[in-house]
C-alpha cells in the first residue's frame, strides 16, 4: 500500500478542501509511491490568509535577523538528522540516484539554510547613504510580504530550499507549490520547518496542479512575490499572471548551455567533465551542458572518447548504488526525449551512441545519447531536458563564443582549457549567468546563480539572491526643516492650516492666507 501525504498548512498537515488526492509515481519502477493531497483554489485562499496574517501581524517579520538565523539553523539540523530518509525519498520519488541524493541533494539543502542564516545574522538591513546638505539619508531593506514559490521536478528538495530559506531568512512568509511529479520531499521539508518551531503560517506547502493551484497562487492579490523555477514557457505565463498586481518575480528558466573544449585542455579530464556536464541526473538539469563545442584539431579524439565512456556508464534504478544515472522523471519526459532523437535523425545529425531505451524492466530509462551536429539544429537550440548531447566542432575562440551565444538561453556553461587567461577570455565573452572553468555544475549557495536572456530574471543565492526577497526603502531626514521652514523650491502656494472654529475665506470673503 502507498503512503499518504497531506498539504502543509499553518496548523500542520491537512487534507485538501476538496478531499481530492493524486498519485506520485516511482520513475524507476513506474509504480505508485504515494497518494498526495491535491490543493485547489480554496486551499490557496486559506494558505494566503494564514501567510498574510503571519506577515502582517505575526512576530516573524519583526524578529531580529539573528533570531531568524537561529530558526534556519534549526531547520538545517533537522534536515541533517533526517538525511537518510530524505535522500531515499528523493531517490524513489524523483529518480535521483541514491548516491546523488545523499551527496548532492541533502547536503545542498543543509548548506543553503546555513548560508542564508549567515546572511540573515549579519543584519545588513540598514545602510547609510552619503549625507545631503542638512539631511541624513539611509536605506532600509525590508521583507516583501507573502511569497509564492513554484518549483520543478528535477531537483525537488534543493529547489524548495533555494526558495524557502532566503524568503523566510529575509522575514517573509512563503507558500511553496512543488511539481506534481515529485512533491514528497518538499512536503517533508515543510513538515521539518514546522518541527523547527517556525511561527504558524510562515512556511506552507501546497502540492497540486500548476494550472489550478499554481495559477491561483500566482494571480492571488494577497501574494507579493513569485519565485519560479521551471520551463521558459511557464515562466512567460507566470509573468503575465503576476502582472495583474505587479508582483515581483524571480524566474529561473531553461537552458542550452555550452561545454567548450579548447585544444590546450587536458583531454582526459575534459572528456569526463563534458560527460558529467550533460549526463548528471540524466540531463534533467537546467544548466546541463547539452552542447559540446570541441576545437577541430582535437575533435576526432575527443568524440571517440566521449562515445566510449558514455557507453560504459551504468543506467539503472535510482536505489541501486551502482547506477551512474537513473530514469527520467516520467513517461511524458521519456516521450519528449524520444521525439527529439527522432528530430535529430530527421535534421541530419549523426547518432554516435544511445538513441534508445536500455533493456531494463519497468521505469523510464534512456541510454546516454550523443549526436554529431551543428548549432542551428533544433536538438542544439531547444531544451530537451534528457540525456542527449550534441557535439559541434569549431576552429577558433572567436567562432566558439559566437556559436555558444547563438541561443535564446544564457544560464550556464563551461570552458575546458590548460590556459587560464585564454579560458577566462572565452568565459567573459559568453552571455550566461554562470561559467565554470575546468568544472561543471558547481553551485554554491554563497554565489549568485541565474540566467541571461530567456533563461530568467533575477538571481538566487548569496547576498544578491537574499535581496531578491527584500524591498528597499530610502529614508530622508531633513535635520533643519522644523527650524528653517519652507524651502524656496516648494513652488506651490500652500494655504495656512485654518482653525476650524474661525470662519474660512469662503465665509469671511477674504483671500486664502499664505
Ligand atoms: P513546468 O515549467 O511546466 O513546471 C514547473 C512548475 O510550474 C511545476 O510546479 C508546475 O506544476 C508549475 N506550473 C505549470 N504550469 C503552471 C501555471 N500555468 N501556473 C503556475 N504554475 C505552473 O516544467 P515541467 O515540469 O512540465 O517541465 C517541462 C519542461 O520544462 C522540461 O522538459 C524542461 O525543458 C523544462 N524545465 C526546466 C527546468 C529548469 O530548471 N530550468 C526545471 C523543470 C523543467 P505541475 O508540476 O503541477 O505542472
Amino acid at each position: 500500500m502507498s503512503d499518504t501525504y497531506g498539504l502543509i498548512l499553518a496548523e500542520g498537515a491537512a487534507d485538501a478542501a476538496s478531499g481530492e488526492t493524486f498519485e506520485s509515481i516511482d520513475p524507476s519502477t513506474g509504480k505508485v509511491l504515494a497518494q498526495v493531497a491535491k490543493a485547489g483554489g480554496e486551499d490557496v485562499d486559506r494558505a494566503v490568509d494564514s501567510a498574510r496574517a503571519a506577515f502582517d501581524d505575526g512576530p516573524w517579520p519583526r524578529m531580529k535577523g539573528r533570531e531568524r538565523a537561529a530558526a534556519l539553523l534549526k531547520v538545517a539540523d533537522l534536515v541533517k538528522q533526517n538525511a537518510g530518509h530524505l535522500a531515499e525519498l528523493e531517490a524513489r520519488d524523483a529518480g535521483h540516484t541514491i548516491r546523488m541524493a545523499k551527496n548532492a541533494d541533502v547536503g545542498m539543502v543543509i548548506s543553503t539554510f546555513r548560508a542564508v542564516a549567515e546572511i540573515a545574522a549579519r543584519e545588513e538591513d540598514e545602510e547609510a547613504l552619503p549625507r545631503g546638505p542638512g539631511s541624513t539619508n539611509y536605506l532600509r531593506r525590508e521583507p516583501l510580504g507573502v511569497c509564492a514559490a513554484i518549483t520543478p521536478w528535477n531537483f525537488p528538495i534543493q529547489m524548495a530550499a533555494w526558495k524557502i530559506a532566503p524568503a523566510i531568512g529575509a522575514g517573509n512568509t512563503v507558500i511553496l507549490k512543488p511539481a506534481s511529479y515529485t512533491p514528497l520531499t518538499s512536503i517533508e521539508l515543510g513538515r521539518l520547518c514546522l518541527e523547527a518551531g517556525l511561527p504558524e503560517g510562515v512556511v506552507q506547502v501546497l502540492p497540486g496542479p500548476g494550472a489550478a493551484a499554481g495559477e491561483s497562487l500566482v494571480a492571488h492579490p494577497g501574494v507579493d512575490k513569485v519565485a519560479f523555477t521551471g520551463s521558459t514557457e511557464v515562466g512567460r505565463r507566470i509573468m503575465q499572471l503576476a502582472s495583474g498586481t505587479i508582483k515581483k518575480c524571480t524566474l529561473e528558466l531553461g537552458g542550452k548551455s555550452p561545454s567548450i573544449v579548447l585544444d590546450d585542455a587536458d583531454l582526459d579530464f575534459a572528456v569526463d567533465g563534458v560527460l558529467w556536464g550533460i549526463f548528471f541526473h540524466s540531463g534533467q538539469v537546467c544548466t546541463a551542458g547539452s552542447r559540446a563545442f570541441v576545437q577541430r584539431s582535437v575533435y576526432e579524439d575527443v568524440v571517440a572518447e566521449l562515445v566510449k565512456r558514455a557507453e560504459d556508464m551504468q543506467v539503472g534504478p535510482a536505489m541501486d548504488p551502482a547506477s551512474d544515472t537513473g530514469p527520467v522523471v516520467a513517461q511524458s519526459q521519456l516521450d519528449t526525449v524520444e521525439r527529439y532523437v527522432e528530430i535529430g535523425h530527421q535534421e541530419g545529425a549523426k547518432l554516435l551512441t544511445g538513441g534508445e531505451r536500455p533493456a531494463i524492466e519497468g521505469g523510464y530509462f534512456f541510454r546516454p545519447t550523443i549526436f554529431a551536429g551543428d548549432n542551428s539544429m533544433a536538438i542544439a537550440q531547444e531544451e530537451i531536458f534528457g540525456p542527449v548531447l550534441v557535439v559541434i566542432p569549431f576552429d577558433d575562440d572567436a567562432e566558439v563564443v559566437r556559436l555558444a551565444n547563438d541561443s535564446i538561453y544564457g544560464l550556464g556553461g563551461a570552458v575546458w582549457s590548460g590556459n587560464t587567461p585564454r579560458a577566462v577570455k572565452v568565459a567573459e565573452g559568453l552571455r550566461t549567468g554562470t561559467v565554470w572553468i575546468n568544472d561543471y555544475h558547481m553551485i554554491n549557495p554563497k554565489y549568485p546563480f541565474g540566467g541571461y536572456k530567456q533563461s530568467g530574471l533575477g538571481r538566487e543565492h548569496g547576498r544578491v539572491g537574499f535581496d531578491e526577497y527584500r524591498e528597499i526603502k530610502h529614508i530622508h531626514v531633513d535635520l533643519n526643516g522644523q527650524v528653517r521652514g519652507r524651502h524656496p523650491w516648494w513652488d506651490i502656494s500652500v494655504p495656512k492650516r485654518r482653525d476650524p472654529d474661525v470662519p474660512g475665506p469662503e465665509t469671511a470673503g477674504s483671500k486664502p492666507a499664505g
